[in-house]
């Protein structure tokens, strides 16, 4: 257990974390706790999410244990905050490009400088999922957007919509509904589907109406937004006046650069890992959170393999018989 009071900086490493939101901290920090000498490197690549991740876009969390009710950002906060207390930790705000196998180490080339480490941690999470109509990408901050809680208050009083019916899609609806005078959830299934406590805050907001079983065509406008075209008519038309549209539809895992490395991938493009261990197919690589392959992505499921990650790459190191660093 380790609570130096010099920090570390390098360029070699034991654990190497690749993503900076609530996971790769979390796995961060207990490489530290286990006397690994950390590095959690993570940017505002892909979907420019911040240090802390996607969770820094939502200002409701009330699942994460020991916290009643606090934002995505309260939460990331802390992780971070706790995360950096361990001086064996190094947290750089740097994009990773390319890792290689050098022997039984991984190379780890950023946009800045090039790192060594005994084993590697994928924490890369996802980017939002493009809704692909014509248009669509067209009018990419022209109208379309991806994160509510970051620009719902470009719509005060406007007429917005938002394609998708999951827990966060529903989420971010009632972010809108606070600023916008109307809120139109479009989902192509039977119902949307949040968690129940969701499901009720969204029908007691008078502001938000749900269509169902219904797909965006296309995106239409000139300089913005304007209107988009449904696949059926909802209250007599196929065209619904809109000022913005929010995309909800999901994610796309960000595991691009361990492919080259051999990892197995699933047909979703998530990494395939031993849920027991977090560890890949390749010895000394792991992954963790939302990149990885389950169906339940939470902040507490990913922090919790990251942090197995960690113990994992430290029994490797051990059983290596390579000292840690
Ligand atoms: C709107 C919304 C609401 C949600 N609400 C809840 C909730 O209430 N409770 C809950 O538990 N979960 C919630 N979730 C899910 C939760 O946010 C995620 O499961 C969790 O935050 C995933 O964390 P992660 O660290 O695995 O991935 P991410 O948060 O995606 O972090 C990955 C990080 O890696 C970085 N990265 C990617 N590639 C590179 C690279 N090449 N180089 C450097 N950095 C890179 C990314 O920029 C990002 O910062 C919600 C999700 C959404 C979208």
């Amino acid at each position: 257990m380790t609570k130096k009071s010099k920090k570390i900086d390098n360029k070699e490493y034991d654990f190497i974390v690749i993503g900076a939101g609530v996971t790769g901290l979390a796995a961060a920090m207990y490489g530290a706790r286990l006397g690994l000498k950390t590095l959690c490197l993570g940017t505002t690549y892909g979907s420019e999410l911040p240090i802390g991740g996607v969770i820094t876009t939502t200002n409701i969390v009330e699942n994460y244990p020991g916290f009643i009710k606090l934002t995505g950002t309260e939460l990331a906060d802390k992780i971070r905050e706790h995360t950096e207390s361990y001086d064996l930790v190094t947290i750089k705000e740097q994009k990773v490009e390319k890792v290689e196998k050098k022997g039984k180490l991984f190379s780890v080339k950023t946009n800045k400088s090039e790192y060594i480490g005994k084993t590697v941690l994928f924490a890369t999470g996802t980017k939002w999922k493009k809704l692909e109509v014509p248009g669509a990408l067209e009018f990419e901050n022209r109208g379309v957007n991806f994160c509510a809680l970051c620009d719902a208050p470009l719509y005060k009083n406007k007429i917005v919509g938002l394609v998708g019916g999951s827990d966060s899609a529903a989420k971010d609806a009632l972010v809108l509904a606070e600023h916008a005078k109307k809120v139109y959830i479009i989902y192509r299934g039977e119902h949307i589907h949040p968690e129940p406590i969701n499901m009720k805050r969204i029908e007691a907001k008078k502001n938000i109406e749900i269509i169902n079983k219904t797909n965006v065509k296309a995106v239409e406008g000139d300089q913005v937004i304007r209107e988009v075209i449904l696949d059926k008519a909802y209250k007599g038309s196929t065209k619904l006046a809109l000022d913005g549209l929010f995309i909800a539809i999901g994610h796309i895992s960000l595991s691009d650069l361990a492919k080259p490395l051999g990892v197995r991938l699933n047909e979703k493009g998530e990494i395939i890992i031993d849920h027991k261990t977090s560890e890949t197919n390749i010895p000394g690589i792991y992954a963790a959170g939302d990149v990885a392959d389950k169906p339940f992505k939470q902040a507490i499921t990913g922090v919790a393999e990251g942090c197995t990650a960690a113990y994992s790459a430290y029994e490797y190191i051990t059983k290596e018989s390579v000292e840690p660093m």
